[in-house]
């Protein structure tokens, strides 16, 4: 919130900043263009004069006065007996010359140079500093911006502490211990440094988006009352060439103003990434990053500063950052397990009417794999969808009606759909909970139906997997068979095949490259990693490698499709008996399903 509130506040100013210097700019040329226009009027009301007559006027001894003005090719010309005229003089070195020859062979002309007036000056002279005015505008706009950039991400004097605490932090128990250390370190630095304790300076989080890295930075300087200071990595870089490393500078100065602090650099990946070649982006990029490394290695044990700094991609950083004394701790935030997203579950409906059916634990059973940004989101959004059905509280159906939505999209109930259409779809998705059925490692089917929802025609829900670290060939081996079994249903069934199989032969074919390229589980190929390897590199496993690698990925994919035909020829009565129901009553539930089964 608070950041939020800061971030408007510095979009604010640097709006109002902008119009300003635009409007300044506007009124410039507008001024600049009136006298332009006003002189050039001056000019047309008075009479002009050919160069070449008025070359002839003074052969012939007529011109009286030529009056000329310094800067200028217009010249004042009085011809005797006739008003006074001007004429565009293209060359008036020339022109004076020819004068004062005309002057010394006796005739009588009298030539008068003035200088020019500050009024006539006025618009060439703003003309030529227009640009000075404009670039020096443009720079003062840009460093202004970045000032405000700064200013706004520390928490001004009554803002800058931050009010989060460990007990906000749900789960992840092991992690907010090793990082208590920290707390005491920032609350009491002279208890470690009198034992000769080197202090530590950077501790860098690895973990998925939203799996609270933030959140446990703000916990720290919560806890240990300090001033928390953030910024994240795309800010250093997204600004002009050589500010990067400038804005590092920034940071550390007020950090040390600021001591003791925390100093948070979140996507840390996007100034920390190995350092490459010296050329454009990534030299900016390089020394954006040694600017880094010198801040770190600079401050001394006197200084109680701790730079937290969170990445999602550890593996694209520069290993000079891991060095000691830099970000020598790492900690991994990993994705939430049962009991984890049970307590973030509870944290955060506490603030929320939840009526006594809502059953915590097997919504948290059901989202496997989902990180705390994600279970914050479902329970927002059973929120919506309990105000939308105009329940008094929270239900359990809101929020597994939530958990759908974020994961298949919302359900499309008034979409029209063709008898046909019904029909491939009851086929397609009877062919997935089918197969699935009779595959020892697959969960068991939770909800099958075909009304569409998000861009699916139909979907078919599995009971979530219990958390685990491995997975193994034969569980992927038969995941595949799962995926299949819906493109098998329609070859089987309705001797076509449709586009509704698209998704799932994207997924499918996903892991299949994985098994042969990331897991080493192409009993040909063998326990190698083929990824991301550059073309010679591939040459070092033999010609047309690439070749030998397309064919174990088509016939994992062939044998799993093959597989699914044969499941389905053998199951085709229940298969038929899936599809008419769904038919019938467009959605199936885990009981509805399960009995199909056991009706032999
Ligand atoms: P990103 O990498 O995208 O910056 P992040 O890992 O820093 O993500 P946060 O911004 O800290 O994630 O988390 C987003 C939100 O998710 C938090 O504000 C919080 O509401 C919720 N959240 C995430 N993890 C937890 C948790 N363990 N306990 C409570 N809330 C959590």
């Amino acid at each position: 919130m608070d950041k939020d509130k800061n971030k408007n506040n510095e979009k604010e100013k640097s709006k109002k900043l902008l119009i300003s210097l635009i409007g300044l700019i506007i009124l410039l040329v507008i001024v600049i263009a009136g006298i332009i226009i006003y002189n050039q009027k001056n000019k047309e009301d008075e009479d002009t004069l050919a160069y070449t007559d008025l070359i002839k006027e003074i052969s012939y001894g007529n011109v009286e006065k030529v009056e000329l003005t310094t800067g200028s090719r217009t010249a004042k010309i009085t011809i005797r007996n006739e008003e006074e005229k001007t004429a565009i003089i293209p060359d008036t070195e020339a022109f004076i010359t020819l004068i004062q020859t005309k002057v010394a062979e006796g005739n009588e002309i009298e030539l008068i140079q003035k200088p020019q007036s500050f009024f006539a000056q006025l618009p060439a002279t703003l003309f030529s500093i227009l640009p000075t005015i404009i670039m020096v505008a443009l720079f003062i706009m840009i460093f202004k911006m970045q000032g405000l950039g700064e200013k706004g991400k520390v928490y001004d004097e009554t803002e800058r502490k931050t009010k989060v605490r460990f007990d906000d932090i749900a789960g992840l128990e092991e992690e907010k211990g090793e990082l208590i250390e920290i707390v005491d370190f920032l609350k009491r630095p002279e208890k470690y440094t009198k034992m000769g304790a080197r202090v530590p300076k950077g501790v860098l989080l690895y973990g998925k988006p939203g799996t609270g890295k933030t959140l446990i930075a703000k916990a720290i300087a919560g806890e240990a009352d300090v001033p928390f200071i953030s910024m994240s990595g795309s800010e250093f870089i997204e600004m002009f060439a050589g500010l990067g490393a400038s804005r590092v500078r920034k940071l550390f100065e007020k950090a040390r103003k600021l001591a003791p602090c925390i100093v948070f650099i979140d996507e840390i990946d996007a100034i920390g990434s190995r350092r490459t070649s010296n050329n454009g982006a990534e030299s900016e990029n390089n020394q954006t990053l040694n600017q880094l490394l010198v801040e770190m290695d600079g401050f001394g044990s006197e200084e109680t500063i701790i730079v937290l700094a969170a990445t999602n991609r550890p593996e694209m950083l520069d290993k000079a950052l891991l060095r000691p004394g830099r970000f020598d701790r790492q900690i991994t935030i990993p994705n939430p397990d049962l009991k984890g997203r049970l307590e973030i579950l509870k944290l955060h409906s506490k603030d929320k009417k939840l009526s006594d059916d809502v059953n915590l634990e097997s919504i948290a059973e059901d989202t496997a794999g989902f990180t705390g940004a994600e279970l914050e989101n479902i329970l927002n959004e059973a929120a919506i969808v309990a105000t939308k059905n105009k329940h008094e509280e929270i239900e359990n159906d809101d929020i597994e009606e939530a958990v759908k939505k974020v994961t298949v999209g919302l359900e499309k109930k008034e979409r029209v759909i063709s008898d046909k259409d019904k029909r491939l779809t009851a086929y397609h998705e009877a062919g997935h909970a089918v197969v699935s059925r009779y595959l020892p490692t697959q969960t068991n089917v939770k909800e099958v139906s075909i009304i569409p929802r998000g861009v699916a025609g139909g979907y078919t829900m599995y009971k979530s997997n219990e958390d685990k670290y491995y997975i193994s060939k034969t569980e992927m081996q038969e995941k595949l068979i799962a995926l299949l079994g819906g493109r098998a249903a329609e070859r089987l069934v309705l001797d076509d095949i449709s586009t509704g199989a698209s998704n799932d032969i994207e997924v499918a074919t996903q892991i299949a490259r994985d098994m042969v390229m990331k897991y080493g589980m192409s009993d040909k190929l063998g326990p190698i990693d083929f990824q991301g390897k550059e073309p010679y590199e591939m040459q070092m496993f033999g010609e047309n490698i690439g070749d030998k690698i397309g064919e174990e990925v088509k016939t994992l994919i062939d044998t799993a499709y093959n597989d699914a035909i044969i499941l389905l020829k053998e199951h085709r009565d229940k298969l038929d008996k899936i599809a008419e129901t769904l038919l019938q009553k467009e959605k199936i539930n885990e009981q509805e399903f399960n009995q199909i089964f056991e009706q032999e």
